[in-house]
């Protein structure tokens, strides 16, 4: 069994495009189709075959292509079956907790809810890697639009305790923006001020800062660090809750 191969790209204004590819059987998916254009050229140029469409949740900017995908390779839509009344096209279901069989990998669906009821997180666990769509990002996590602060904080946490050599994909090119507000919380944390100077750098180049890892999203991501003692302290939340320290830290995130 090869490893799957990768292509990510950008889209939109600032999305992620990901495709991901079997060799062994030549079938490929798009996680999530921000954009028709930019997935058939990014497939033109690896000379790869849509064979289907992996969600992470309804939004516009991660749905707007599936039909146009479904016409024109006959890809199968794929998503939360919970979710599938507000999925354009969507062909098969996946209930939280359960695997798809892409090729020989298997993808679970994990119910990752706060951003919208329906979101879920698409973890292939044989080969170390997750896409999270809009729940977390690289020094960052979604507005909590549909869920609550404490449903995001435990999305967040089911995700931060997936090993640390998982590689993470997100759903768009917020770091730069998501380090400065980071800076405001977790000042004094060395790990993250490096970071901060290497995403400075690539951003400076015009390159992605995608992708990133679960290990250093807990080493530097604010929104995953709740229960550390200097946040705490910076906050004057010293006693509260992790899941009200999750909420003070995306409030001021909202105004930032
Ligand atoms: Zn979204
Ligand atoms: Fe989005």
């Amino acid at each position: 069994m090869s490893a799957l191969e990768i292509y990510q790209f950008n889209c939109r204004s600032d999305n992620f495009g990901v495709l991901i590819h079997d060799p062994d059987i030549g079938i490929t998916a798009s996680i999530d189709a921000p954009d028709e254009n930019a997935i058939n050229e990014a497939l033109d140029q690896k000379g790869w075959t849509l064979s289907h469409v992996l969600l992470t949740h309804h939004h516009f900017d991660h749905v707007e292509a599936n039909i146009a995908l479904k016409q024109k390779w006959g890809a199968i839509i794929v998503g939360n079956q919970a979710d599938q009344d507000r999925i354009p096209g969507i062909d098969i279901g996946v209930a939280c907790g359960q695997h798809f069989d892409f090729g020989t990998h298997k993808a679970k669906f994990i119910d990752t809810p706060g951003h919208t009821i329906g979101h879920v997180a698409i973890y292939f666990a044989d080969q170390k890697l997750l896409f999270t769509g809009d729940t977390m990002f690289a020094l960052g996590c979604g507005r909590v639009f549909e869920g609550t602060a404490e449903q995001m904080h435990k999305s967040l946490s089911v995700l931060a305790a997936l090993p640390d050599d998982t590689v993470v994909y997100c759903g768009h090119e917020y770091t730069l923006a998501n380090a400065g507000f980071a800076m405001t919380i977790d000042p004094e944390n060395s790990a993250l001020v490096e970071r901060v100077a290497q995403i400075k750098a690539l951003r400076a180049d015009k390159l992605p800062t995608l992708p990133t890892s679960i290990g250093q999203e807990k080493s530097t991501n604010p929104f995953l660090r709740v229960d550390d003692a200097r946040i705490r302290q910076r906050l004057n939340m010293e006693n509260a809750s992790d899941v009200d320290v999750f909420a003070e830290i995306r409030r001021r995130k909202d105004e930032f």
